[in-house]
């Protein structure tokens, strides 16, 4: 099998992982399946949703780990995604719920 650089168009080797011309690196092209890696995404996934801090660091994990499948990556990024947009609704609805404490409060003291 012979492939070619999609960064110049160099021709390289199976054995290669880096083209020999621009060094691009050859490896994250290719749908390398880690089983383990592969776990650990949808584990960051799926604790995004419940546990947003846990799942915001394991979708990061995933996402630093070299090389990484492309559904790896999805999975990665669609934990880290969620994770953030469910931390900033927890930190919203708290700050909401202090305000609306003090409110109530102030309200009780003036009658
Ligand atoms: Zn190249």
């Amino acid at each position: 099998m012979v492939n070619y650089c999609p960064c110049c168009g160099n021709k390289i080797e199976d054995n290669e992982r880096f083209c020999a011309k621009c060094g691009f690196s050859v490896q994250t092209i290719q749908e390398e399946y880690s089983p383990a890696n592969n776990g650990l995404s949808i584990v960051g996934f799926v604790l995004s949703f419940f546990i947003s801090i846990a799942g915001l660091i394991i979708s990061a994990i995933v996402l630093h780990k070299t090389p990484i499948s492309k559904r790896d990556h999805a999975f990665g990024k669609a934990g880290l995604i969620i994770s953030i947009i469910s931390l900033v609704t927890i930190i919203l609805s708290i700050i909401f719920w202090i305000i609306f404490y003090f409110l109530i409060l102030n309200f009780a003291i003036m009658y």
